[in-house]
């Protein structure tokens, strides 16, 4: 194993370019999730100097609807679930976006998320605009009949805005190709008629794309062996720390470990493990598929999950949930890369503190794309009724992570500035120019 990276707080090259992400005067509070996101929606129009007229049309999702319904229990009850779908721009082409099942899914979160979404297939340059649905609930507490009767109202709910060139729904946090299967079910007895290409993340058995389970994880693995190289690094040479073992985490940390990286520390819900000799990623992935989380292995030293996001790594990937660097931890964030697997990991206080420290950070935006590509690809599939191999898939994805990373790279270096605003620069103005050729109806 060759030489560490430099610890975060020393400054490098890369690091040094850029420093307008947030002004001074930005509010460091600003959590709420929709805030943060007309914020940096605020920051990138100010540098574009955008239309007011058009940043007025971006700061709101055109369609919003909340759907309460009744789902039949187990136990007999009736209870009744929130849930909601948005769609922020369609400008590119039709809204795509995850669903998730959580109790943090508010109207807000998934407001905010929808319009990352837009800015995210911007940013890859693939023909969508962004959506996002979400259903308040914990899926951990539903059993599997219910959870299916669940997504199968819902759908049926939200059935006037989803269909294959309207709007199309995906994994997300609590939801897997499971529920994308019974989506696309329900959705296709309403038409009469099987409709694939409503909905991607599906099993490959009934029209998912093969490299989509994986696609996330994937991409943030390319964007970080994209990082390490302006280092001089290679991933054999990386030490990582991956926080959130789910759809996106658990990929993550295999295919670090798959493409030669010392994976050091996990963790999930429920805690993590470290071993800086690096963990054995495959059993771990046994563990938690068998008891539902990573802590009844041995393989490491116990740590909780704020522990594992200051361990002295070269690679931070936090792959969980929410506001996980903060204004309390960020100044002990050891690690001088970070890659944000997850969305909105990073407040925009800590974001300014890691960028002083000079951290270099890959935004969500970019970093987690790679599952959005695939979809894109598995709709694409879907229409053709045409199938292609994985490795077709993994190539074809990589070819544009690589390329969104290097022109959101170029873009930094050329604008001087970070590389959150660097991709919001991109994001917001391929969106800005597509509302504007389009013009406004009527
Ligand atoms: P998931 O539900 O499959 O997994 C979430 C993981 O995070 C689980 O392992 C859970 O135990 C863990 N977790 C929850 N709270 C935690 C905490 N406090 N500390 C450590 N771990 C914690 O969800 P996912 O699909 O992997 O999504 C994770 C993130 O990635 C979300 O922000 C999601 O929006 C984003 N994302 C997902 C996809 C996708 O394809 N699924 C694509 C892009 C972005």
């Amino acid at each position: 194993m060759s030489a560490t990276i430099p610890a975060a707080n020393h400054r490098t090259s890369i690091s040094a370019k850029g420093s307008l992400m947030l002004p001074e005067d930005t509010p460091v509070q600003a959590q709420n999730p929709h805030e943060n996101a007309l914020e940096l929606l605020a920051i990138a129009a100010r540098h574009l100097q955008l239309d007011p007229g058009i940043h007025e049309i971006l700061k709101h999702a055109e369609r919003e609807l909340t759907v309460n319904f009744p789902v039949k229990m187990d136990n007999g009850t009736m209870k009744t679930f929130t849930g909601y779908r948005v769609q922020h721009n369609i400008a590119r082409g039709p809204s795509k976006g995850g669903l998730r099942f959580s109790l943090g899914a508010t109207i807000e979160e998934v407001r905010a998320l929808a319009m990352l979404m837009t800015w995210k297939c911007a940013i890859v340059n693939i023909p969508f605009g962004g959506s996002k649905g979400g259903v308040l609930c914990d899926p951990k507490q539903l059993s599997v009949g219910e959870l299916e009767r669940l997504t199968r109202r819902y759908t049926s709910e939200i059935g006037i805005l989803i269909g294959p060139d309207t709007d199309i729904p995906a994994p997300d946090m609590g939801t897997n190709a499971q529920t994308m299967a019974w989506v696309m079910d329900t959705y296709s007895m309403s038409k009469g008629r099987t409709v694939p290409a409503v909905v991607t993340g599906k099993p490959v058995s009934v029209g998912g794309s093969e490299g989509r389970n994986d696609a996330t994880g994937r991409g943030i693995v390319f964007v970080t062996r994209e990082a390490l190289r302006e280092y001089g690094k290679r991933l054999a040479d990386a030490r990582v720390a991956v926080q959130g073992f789910g759809n996106v985490g658990g990929a993550t940390a295999r295919i670090f470990h798959e493409m030669g990286a010392r994976v050091v520390a996990v963790s999930d819900a429920g805690g993590g493990l470290y071993n800086p000799n690096g963990l054995d990623i495959p059993a771990l992935l046994e563990c938690a598929n068998r008891d539902g989380t990573l802590t009844t292995h041995t393989g490491g030293k116990p740590i909780s999950s704020a522990e594992l996001l200051e361990l002295d790594v070269d690679v931070l990937v936090p792959a969980a949930i929410e506001n996980q660097i903060t204004g309390d931890n960020a100044h002990r964030i050891k690690a001088p890369i970070v890659v944000e697997g997850a969305n909105g990991p990073t407040t925009p206080e800590a974001d300014r503190i890691l960028r002083d420290n000079g951290v270099f950070l890959v935004p969500d935006v970019l970093a987690n794309a790679g599952g959005v590509v695939v979809s894109y690809f598995e709709w694409v599939q879907d229409l053709q009724f045409f199938f292609w191999q994985e490795e077709e898939v993994n190539a074809k994805m990589e070819a544009i992570m690589v390329h969104a990373y290097r022109d959101v790279r170029q873009t930094a270096r050329r604008e001087d500035v970070d590389m959150r605003l660097a991709a919001y620069i991109i994001g917001v103005s391929r969106v800005a120019e597509a509302a504007t050729i389009r013009g406004i109806y009527p």
